[in-house]
């Protein structure tokens, strides 16, 4: 739909080109009058009509075009005809076939109707002042004479100028622009010198035709045709510097566009200035019979960029074409660019697993809800989000198994808060969401849902999984930043962590030192691990059916200024941390040196001593593992080395893990499950370890004493160990009568405990295999 303000230029424009026809039919009246009132036409005027309009149509084609906007003024040099019916004819006739000949031109043209409208009444209103002015100059002399061909230089000027102005005009009224700057361009003098010349040429003919026989006119075919063609070469070079400029800027300028819509805008403009039409459409249609178009591929879109199809003086419909072509590969281009900034961008800020905002943007957008929320006077809070238990899915199950529930999760999350907030991934299991204009006590729902929604767990492998998150929330207050804000989740939510997971806790002031006093904590643990001042302590297992000791238990030390800090503590960090593989193979080491003098003790049954080192679940995906637990079996060499696998971690049986542990085993090592029956027991998983060790967890053994179904549990725990094969190891052996129990109900397996013997360092182990190797409470 045309704006009302195109409307109104439009009816300008249709004024002012049926004013100029209607004084253009006036002049042609006149002319009829004229004619008859001198008594008809002449002789000659029948012959005149037939070849003279024909010519000026062809004459016609071949115009000078002068720029101007998207219009353009065209000077045709057709006026050379009128200038020989001036000399040869009676004005009023040499009129006629004048507008005969203009009427049939534009009757030809592919022209818009408003412009042919026009055209007709300038070429005939130009020709009535041009025959005027000859009239006025000649004063009926013969033209074989210096005042002849001033009339016809007179006549020829009065008509550029007339056709000149009245389109300049009209280049005004349709496109706004100053009439001054219409009429004064470059180009101007150029028309003007070519154009008096041609016309002279109809007044050379008509003294030719007067003196000589009239084929002879014929003749100036040649000079005609030379300057047509020399016309056309001058329009169409011009017009495809012009439309070269025109392409350069829009090639230069499609670098610089930011977004679809500008492209779109820029496309539509340079085509219409690159074609000089005003009509240039941008549509989903392909172009109709006379039109010409392109397609255009706008990102996933394609559109069609559609122009009439017309030949002119200054192209043809094939070079309209090509031009549209090359326009629309730089639209194209410049959309491609976008569309992979805008990608490249979105990767940059985004998570590509989750397609969730990432860490920077999280931050960005803190820091604006920040500013927001002072000027506003509302509350933000920022919600810092760690799964619990994840790592043994990603263990257990493979990375991939992994990542498919992250995805799953981040789906959960945003559904838990509103349209306005930001979920964010931080990275690994670690998750945010920015809540912005909060009432406080809207929250504590928040959290619930977000709790419950995870703690709907995952299946994985066909297993279901449970997973739980625990939740630290940080209100903003005046002087945060969106990293302080965001360190203040992160403390509450490690608050949770401690007081037992699965919950939320908001950030209080003093939380911070507890972390601090952890971060000392890795740092310390992490000195003493490169010191290798990790030590290690044997627990001796014993045979229950002998009481003979059969091997023991490496168990890791660490005195930190003195002070011994709990395995189960320092053990965690260091798995947190990554720190356990290089403190598992310190210990591996320690065990590989301390073999040699437990070997040296010849227990008298010639039998050699096991000795078990725990190891993580991440050194067994470490590079080299298998490397570093050769070394260790060769400098062990003449005692058994056994790797115990906590089964609380799980492990990744689908994976090269397996391959791993196959490898090892098949080496002579031997694997033990150490802790069962309190993690992720389940008879295949055991069928598919290589390991020929089950441990019993302290747990199992605790109540056989005095209650029959923990005693009645043990039992079929052993049972189901014998039965596979398996040799069987009870833990946390504290109490005679637990021992008991154990000595009528498992005469066959290992026992460990601290009734037995507690851990005790290397000497204390050589010291009691040479003097008491069998133990008084087994005695029977
Ligand atoms: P674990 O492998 O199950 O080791 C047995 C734990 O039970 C040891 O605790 C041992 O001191 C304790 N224990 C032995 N007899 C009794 C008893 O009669 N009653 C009770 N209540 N406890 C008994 P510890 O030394 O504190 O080690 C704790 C855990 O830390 C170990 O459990 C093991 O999982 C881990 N750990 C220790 N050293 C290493 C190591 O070098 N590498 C790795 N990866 N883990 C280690
Ligand atoms: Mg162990
Ligand atoms: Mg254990």
């Amino acid at each position: 739909m045309p704006t009302s303000s195109a409307r109104a230029a439009q009816v300008r424009e249709w004024t002012y080109h049926l004013l100029i026809l209607a004084i253009g039919i006036a002049v042609f009246a006149a002319a009829v009058v004229e004619a008859d009132s001198n008594g008809g036409v002449g002789a000659d005027f029948g012959t005149a009509m037939l070849i003279g309009a024909p010519l000026i149509v062809v004459i016609a084609r071949f115009p000078m075009v002068l720029d101007r906007g998207t219009v353009g003024i065209e000077v045709g040099f057709e006026s050379c005809v009128l200038m020989f019916l001036l000399c040869t004819m009676g004005s009023a006739e040499a009129v006629i076939v004048w507008s005969a000949g203009t009427l049939l031109t534009q009757a030809l043209t592919g022209k818009r109707a408003a412009a042919r409208v026009f055209n007709v009444g300038v070429g005939i209103v130009g020709g009535g002042l041009a025959t005027v002015a000859y009239d006025a100059v000649n004063g009926g002399t013969i033209i074989e004479s210096p005042r002849g061909l001033l009339a016809v230089a007179v006549a020829a000027a009065t008509y550029f100028i007339a056709d000149y102005v009245l389109s300049a005009v009209a280049v005004t009224i349709s496109t706004g622009a100053p009439l001054r700057s219409t009429l004064v361009q470059t180009g101007t003098v150029l028309a003007i010198a070519c154009f008096v010349p041609l016309d002279s040429l109809g007044y050379l003919a008509a003294v030719v035709a007067r003196a000589t026989p009239s084929w002879t006119l014929i003749l100036f075919g040649i000079p005609l045709v030379t300057l047509l063609i020399a016309t056309r070469a001058v329009t169409r070079g011009r017009e495809n510097a012009r439309r070269l400029t025109v392409l350069f800027e829009a090639a230069g300028r499609a670098q610089s566009l930011a977004d679809r819509q500008a492209v779109t805008d820029a496309l539509r403009r340079d085509a219409a200035e690159l074609l000089q039409m005003k009509d240039v459409q941008m549509r989903t249609s392909a172009p109709a019979e006379s039109e010409i178009g392109v397609e255009v591929q706008l990102g996933e879109e394609t559109v069609w960029l559609v122009a009439r199809a017309v030949h002119r003086a200054r192209a043809t419909v094939t070079g309209d074409q090509q031009a549209l072509r090359t326009l629309a590969a730089v639209a194209s281009d410049a959309i491609a660019r976008i569309e992979l900034i805008d990608e490249m961008l979105h990767l940059a800020r985004h998570d590509p697993l989750t397609d969730l905002p990432n860490r920077a943007i999280l931050l960005d957008r803190v820091t604006h809800a920040l500013e927001r929320a002072r000027h506003q006077r509302t509350q933000t809070a920022l919600l810092f989000l760690d799964l619990d238990g994840f790592k043994p899915v990603n263990d257990r199950f493979g990375h991939g198994a992994g990542d498919l529930v992250l995805v799953d999760i981040a789906g959960r999350l945003r559904e838990c808060v509103r349209e306005s907030d930001t979920v964010a991934r931080l990275g690994g299991d670690e998750f945010a969401v920015l809540i912005e204009d909060v009432d406080p006590r809207d929250v504590p729902a928040m959290c619930h849902r977000i709790l419950a929604a995870v703690e709907e767990g995952a299946v994985v492998g066909g297993q279901v999984v449970r997973l739980g998150v625990s939740v630290g929330v940080a209100y903003a207050r005046g002087s945060d930043t969106a990293a302080s804000l965001l360190r203040n989740a992160d403390l509450a939510m490690y608050e949770a962590k401690a007081g037992g997971k699965g919950r939320c806790v908001e950030y209080k002031p003093t939380m911070g030192r507890a972390r601090v006093e952890r971060l000392e904590l890795i740092d310390d643990l992490r000195g003493a691990v490169e010191a290798e001042q990790i030590e290690v302590v044997y627990q001796p297992v014993l045979e229950v059916a002998t009481g003979r000791i059969v091997g023991a238990e490496a168990l890791a030390r660490w005195h930190r200024g003195g002070v011994p800090v709990p395995p189960d503590v320092f053990i965690s960090i260091a798995e947190e941390t990554g720190l356990i593989i290089a403190l598992g193979e310190a210990v591996l080491r320690r065990v590989a040196a301390d073999a040699a003098a437990i070997r040296a003790i010849d227990d008298g049954h010639g039998d050699p001593l096991s000795l078990s080192v725990n190891i993580s679940a991440a050194q067994l995906r470490s590079p080299g593992f298998i490397d570093t637990v050769r070394r260790a079996a060769e400098a062990a060499e003449g005692t058994h080395l056994v790797l115990e696998i906590t089964e609380r971690q799980g492990v990744d049986l689908t994976g090269e893990v397996l391959a791993v542990m196959r490898a090892i085993a098949d080496m002579g090592v031997r694997f033990a499950i150490d802790d069962f029956g309190v993690g992720f027991s389940s008879i295949s998983y055991l069928h598919d370890l290589p390991a020929s060790v089950i441990k019993a967890d302290a747990a199992l053994s605790a109540d056989v004493d005095h209650d029959d179904r923990a005693r009645g549990l043990l039992r079929s725990v052993m049972e189901m160990g014998r039965t596979l094969g398996f040799l069987v190891v009870i833990e946390g052996i504290e109490r005679e009568a637990q021992l008991a129990v154990v000595m009528q109900d498992a005469p066959y397996s290992l026992v460990q405990g601290y009734l037995l013997h507690r851990p005790m360092p290397l000497a204390d182990l050589v010291a009691l295999l040479s003097g008491a190797p069998v133990a008084q409470q087994l005695q029977r």
